[in-house]
């Protein structure tokens, strides 16, 4: 260390702190980087590496960003996966004695952004913490830009590992004390940056989480409250107290079949298009946006507070002229949330507070047009609007309309709101015109005309005067200051005088414009819970009328709920592939499962729309849950608890498991979990190992479901041997999608119907396809002896097929090694073999042996 200069050690003592960060390190009008960061730094943000000398023998690696541009360079940093902390200078350096104090003012991370392009309008940034004991987990997560923080308990790593996919979380927040194995769980299945926060003292934040009552939830968010303190070092006065949720309060949906099902983002893509979320969203506001993403999330399981939203729904589309004016009030409804996130920070300047302004100035016309509504529950929302009348009122009498974007150059109070910055702006506007009245004065008295008074930033007031004109001026009265190619500039006392008058008071006018400003910042920040609660309540006006707005225009129908698990959906359809087909080319369905038809067995070739039929019945039950109408002509449903989806080959790279192993993991996870009030959707279970192995697995999963579980089922299957399980398991229903020929050509009718599929829909297809007609026959041919046999174990011959038994005579056996011949001989059912047939078996194998 001694080897260093001061200031190296001074960045030295200071980076031991913050070892996991970069240290930007203010030095004048930039951020400097050394050692490691630097190396590191140069390389992500491209920028050039240089050197510095230290004190020491070599050389100190270096890189810096200047001071005005860094917000570019931190953001792609922290969207890296990195976390920077910002180290100012706390002093003035021409009255510092040594080197400049400087310290670190905020640390910058994944999960603790306020803006920047890493922060979404219509989306939640939220950051958790997560804590373990025993065999209960917590989590706790919160968004720093709106102040929300919510918590809950969960029974397994795995679930509260869904929640905080489902959360999309950047960063979680660990005590430290973490396994490997779960950091890197964290690391690789969330693609969360994990972070260590110690502390976790609970006295301090008692007033955040003095809701909630489980004791390791209290952890959690205590631990998450002291992680935002300690790297954001500053009052968060918009920090809400934390909110305990129960996961078995709503339908319960796990990460994979939220993806499975594209609720609010596509499997492919990974963004918003193509999702439901992005075919409901209709909201006019970003907090709007943001509850509408909650909902999905976090469908209801309360039939009251369910048919609360869909009685508002229903009397918002019977209000369309109400609910058009209603939408174009929202339009001007900036993001009070976030606003009130920023106040709390201390980063807004006076835009955004007319822009507060403005937004509460809709409120009072808002309730009106609630109150216009007849229908109990939407005046009731109205009758909860706080239009918080107090801070408008001082924010229009405070703020000109339309302030510059800086809040140290003054101009942003009107004028009248302060006596005595009045005071100043008339000295200042006076001095302006005693100068004005000083320039006439002078021309008459010297006699030239095109004398002027000027001002500049270095010498101040001036008279300027042009070079031919300088002897009309009287000796001794004017002191030179500057002289320019062709004129001379020189003040006067008076001028002086004047000056210093003029200068004092636009200087002390600005001042008293910021700590009018601060103080008015500071009247907000008491409004902050209030704006917050106003906030919640605009969101959910702006939710309800987008459901309103998208089931009129896409033409849902209010579901009904059943008490006794029927599930009626006739018309059903898939809400996303119809948008985007174009609503004349979707089919409708049916979905009809009486209370005594818990699973239907559907068959199909492929491309028939199986799997489509099957997502959307589960986005009927999730619109219906949220509050939405449903994609149909009419819908009894029951309340589901839980959904779960084992739909297409799910992509669990990360923890390097086969495709069917994580098949069978999904399989177990619905399994386990669901009870008799679930859907389950199983898309092809067991088309990943060879056949007898996933038709048996199929099999014990459909009677397993059937018997034990009880759920409503849509179960389908290309094994079309299980079409017969329908004479036995009384519950089953077999359907089926067909495709037809038209003008020789294969089409998809896309037509859900009663029954098992034709057996030989396949060759159909095939010939449909033009393979050759010797080719078809041959393949009838076969089709028709399996039929004849029933099922016959598949022997494999030296990795060919063929089948044995009478129809398909074994002609060449010929086994030629060994090897082959024990494996064709253990291949044999001999209890299902005739005495006749063991015969001819053996005989047909000693030939060829
Ligand atoms: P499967 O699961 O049987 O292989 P999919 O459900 O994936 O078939 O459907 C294949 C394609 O057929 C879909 O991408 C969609 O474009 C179309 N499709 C499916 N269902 C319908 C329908 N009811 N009406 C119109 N087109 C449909």
């Amino acid at each position: 260390m001694a080897q260093y200069t001061p200031m190296i050690q001074q960045y030295l003592r200071v980076k031991a702190d913050y070892e996991d960060a970069f240290l930007f390190f203010r030095l004048g009008d930039f951020y400097e980087m050394f050692f490691d960061d630097a190396l590191k730094a140069s390389q992500i943000l491209e920028i050039t590496l240089t050197s510095r000398d230290g004190g020491s023998e070599d050389r100190i690696p270096m890189c810096g960003v200047p001071f005005h541009s860094a917000k570019g360079y931190i953001e792609r940093l922290i969207a890296a996966g990195h976390k920077v902390a910002i180290c100012e200078q706390r002093e003035d350096p021409k009255q510092a004695k040594g080197v400049i104090k400087r310290e670190v003012v905020q640390v910058i991370t994944p999960g603790t952004m306020m803006e920047g392009a890493g922060i979404q309008e219509k989306e939640n940034h939220y950051l958790a913490s997560f804590e373990i004991s025993g065999n209960e987990y917590a989590v706790a997560a919160a968004d720093l830009t709106t102040g929300e923080c919510r918590s809950a308990v969960f029974q397994s790593f795995d679930s509260a590992l869904h929640e905080l996919a489902s959360f999309g979380v950047k960063e979680v927040i660990t005590n430290g004390k973490w396994t490997l194995e779960e950091t890197k769980q964290i690391n690789g299945r969330l693609g969360a940056v994990v972070s260590i926060e110690e502390q976790e003292s609970e006295i301090e934040f008692e007033p955040l989480i003095k809701e909630l009552t489980h004791s390791l939830v209290r952890r959690a968010a205590a631990r998450l409250y002291h992680y935002l303190h300690r790297t954001q070092k500053r009052n968060l006065d918009h920090l809400q107290p934390a909110e305990q949720y129960e996961i078995r309060d709503y339908m319960n949906i796990d990460y994979f079949s939220k993806r499975n099902l594209e609720l609010t983002e596509t499997i492919r893509s990974k963004g918003r298009k193509g999702s439901l979320l992005w075919l409901l969203d209709e909201t006019k506001t970003a907090m709007g946006g943001r509850l509408l993403k909650q909902w999905i999330d976090r469908p209801l399981i309360n039939e009251p507070d369910i048919n609360r939203r869909l009685e508002i729904v229903e009397t918002l589309i019977g209000s369309y002229f109400e609910r058009e004016e209603l939408r174009e009030q929202l339009k001007e409804v900036y993001d009070l949330e976030r606003l009130a996130g920023r106040v709390a920070f201390g980063n807004v300047n006076a835009r955004d507070l007319v822009q507060l302004k403005k937004s509460i100035g809709q409120i009072p016309a808002l309730t009106e047009v609630l109150k216009k509504i007849s229908g109990k529950e939407v005046n009731q929302l109205a009758d909860k609007l706080d239009p918080c009348t107090e801070l408008y009122d001082v924010l229009d009498r405070a703020l000109i309309n339309e302030p510059p974007i800086s809040v140290k150059e003054g101009g942003m109070i009107r004028d009248g709101f302060h006596e005595r910055l009045d005071d100043y702006r008339d000295a200042a506007r006076n001095g302006k015109q005693w100068i004005a009245a000083l320039e006439k004065e002078e021309r008459e008295k010297t006699g030239i005309k095109s004398l002027k008074i000027g001002y500049n930033r270095i010498f101040g007031y001036y008279i300027e005067v042009t070079k031919a004109n300088l002897g009309l001026l009287e000796e001794g009265r004017y002191e030179r200051k500057q002289t320019l190619a062709n004129c001379e500039r020189f003040v006067t006392p008076e001028l002086k005088e004047k000056e210093a008058l003029i200068l004092e008071a636009n200087e002390k006018m600005i001042d008293l414009e910021y700590e009018l400003f601060s103080q008015l910042r500071g009247n907000v920040k008491e409004f902050i819970p209030r704006l917050q609660e106003l906030a919640r309540k605009v969101s959910e006006i702006d939710v309800l009328q987008c459901f309103a707005a998208v089931s009129e225009s896409r033409r849902f129908v209010r579901p009904k709920f059943s008490k006794d698990r029927t599930m009626i959906i006739e018309e059903g359809r898939h809400p996303v592939v119809e948008k985007v087909l174009d609503a004349q080319l979707f089919v409708p369905n049916n979905c009809l499962m009486g209370p005594e038809r818990d699973m239907l067995l559907i068959t199909g070739p492929n491309m028939s729309g199986k799997s489509t039929f099957m997502r959307q019945t589960a986005l009927i039950s999730v619109l219906a849950q949220i509050g939405c109408y449903v994609p149909a002509s009419k819908a009894v449903l029951p309340i589901f608890d839980q959904i779960f989806t084992r739909i297409g080959a799910a992509d669990d790279l990360v923890s390097g498991q086969s495709t069917f192993m994580v098949e069978m993991l999904e399989a177990k996870h619905a399994i386990m979990n669901a009870t008799d009030r679930s859907l389950i959707l199983f898309d092809e279970i067991g088309r990943g190992t060879s056949t007898y192995d996933g038709m048996a697995l199929a099999q014990a999963m459909i009677e397993y479901i059937h018997t034990n579980i009880k759920a409503k089922t849509l179960f389908s299957t290309h094994y079309h041997e299980l079409t017969v399980l329908d004479q036995t398991l009384e519950h089953l229903q077999n359907v089926h999608v067909t495709a037809a020929e038209q003008n020789g050509k294969v089409v998809f009718l896309h037509k859900v119907k009663d029954g098992a599929a034709d057996k030989s829909y396949g060759i159909h297809v095939a010939q449909l396809a033009g393979l050759p007609a010797d080719l078809i026959t041959r393949a009838d041919e076969l089709l028709h002896s399996f039929e004849n046999k029933e099922e016959k174990p598949l022997v494999v011959n030296e990795g060919q097929l063929s089948f044995f038994d009478e129809s398909v005579p074994v002609k060449e056996p010929a086994p030629k090694e060994d090897k082959s011949l024990i494996s064709t001989l253990l291949s044999y059912d001999i209890m299902e073999m005739t005495p006749m047939e063991a015969m001819n078996t053996l005989y047909a194998l000693q030939k060829s042996a």
